[in-house]
């Protein structure tokens, strides 16, 4: 029995008795207390397009794919009957494109979609592009209110192709299976959003994309995946921070988008420093009207002298700057007035964070705390 079968049961097991004990006076109620404990959990996949849902020429279009798409209820068919040992599935089709096509407009849209969908059933599975799937992760991570399993999935191989063919070797069909069976299982109830490809489960604070072609792009580097999947055996082997604030208010995060569903999200931008960067895109961006900017800077989050005059000039005028280093792993410490650190977030991890602070709040001050804190991989909300 898995830990989130045992999970449930042991939810259900005071219902239970309380249901045998009315049962002595109503038989069929014990029938309905069976029929819990029997229950399969219902997941939901909202699919929104990418590699995953992509069709090519032929069974081995390992390159060149995308002029037709595959409907999410085709490619759960696929996996049918097997899947439904698992759970019962429902779908959505949210939308059918690359992941680098959304906007954050769509991403609030999907948020509160997962939530109103999580009232119902027991996980959420959504189906995206890998290009930017760690964005649409942290998004999700960061946003949705319901401590139900959240799983992405996706694909570094189209599905098939036009005929109806399967690829050759496509891990389209196993990833959607494994993200069901992982999101049903309930392993990661209370964990926020997580990733399932490749066998591997991953947290979505940490998770990034590594390889422009390999199966196993998706790497948590230093910190390592959550757990993997072989056959009907889930190991998850260590949790995500918040975990510890399961079942109580600090679990989620200020960040419900229902309460600003029809607030204009502010813009964001990301700049990268290199050996003379110019402080030109720091000053476009700023003449752009957008509220932040990203720096990806070097080692420990340097910039450029060129483009550090251009932020002093942005920041006075009341841009807020997140610093980051283009490394990619390690702290980036210090910062002050308009300047926040980014610890040890992404670039475009810090990006989401910070266009989520400035939708909260305009004090600079508390978008750093966040930062601190919802944004750190120790993760308290208080
Ligand atoms: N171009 C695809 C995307 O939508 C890549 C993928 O799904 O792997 O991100």
């Amino acid at each position: 029995m898995g830990k989130g079968q045992k999970r449930m049961n042991q939810l259900l097991a005071p219902i239970l008795a309380a249901l045998l004990f009315i049962s002595m006076f109503t038989p069929s109620t014990f029938a309905r207390a069976e029929e819990l404990v029997e229950k399969k959990p219902v997941v939901t996949v909202i699919a929104t397009g990418g590699t995953i849902g992509s069709l090519g020429t032929s069974r081995v279009s390992y390159l060149s794919y995308g002029q037709s798409r595959i409907a999410v209820e085709d490619m759960v068919k696929y996996i049918s009957p097997e899947v439904s040992q698992y759970a019962d599935v429902k779908t959505i089709q949210f939308g059918n494109k690359g992941s680098g096509s959304y906007t954050i407009d769509e991403f609030r849209e999907l948020s509160l979609l997962i939530d109103e969908t999580l009232k119902t059933s027991d996980g959420v599975v959504v189906t995206t592009g890998t290009d930017t799937m760690e964005e649409f992760a942290y998004w999700f991570d960061l946003t949705v209110q319901n401590q139900k399993p959240v799983v992405l999935t996706g694909a570094m191989r189209p599905w098939g192709n036009a005929n109806g063919d399967v690829t050759i070797g496509g891990d389209g069909p196993i990833n959607l299976l494994n993200a069901i069976k992982l999101a049903a299982s309930q392993n990661t109830y209370c964990y926020g959003t997580v990733l399932m490809l490749n066998d591997e489960i991953h947290a979505a604070r940490e998770v990034t994309k590594t390889n422009t072609y390999r199966t196993d792009t998706f790497q948590s580097g230093e910190y390592g995946i959550l757990g993997y999947i072989d056959g009907d055996n889930i190991n998850v082997e260590r949790a995500p921070a918040r975990v510890k604030a399961c079942n109580t208010e600090a679990w989620a995060t200020p960040f419900d988008l229902a309460e600003v569903k029809d607030k204009e999200l502010p813009r964001v931008e990301i700049a990268y420093t290199y050996q003379m960067a110019g402080g030109e895109v720091i000053e476009a961006f700023a003449n752009a009207g957008v509220k932040g900017i990203v720096t990806a800077g070097t080692g420990a989050g340097g910039t450029s002298s060129l483009q550090s005059t251009a932020r002093k000039a942005a920041a006075e005028k009341g841009i807020v700057f997140a610093s980051t280093s283009r490394v990619g792993s390690g702290e980036v410490y210090g910062g002050s007035g308009n300047i926040i650190a980014a610890g040890d977030l992404l670039a475009q991890k810090a990006r989401l964070l910070l266009l989520l602070g400035l939708t909260f709040s305009d004090d600079t001050q508390q978008i750093r705390t966040w930062f601190e804190t919802i944004g750190n991989r120790n993760f308290t909300t208080k």
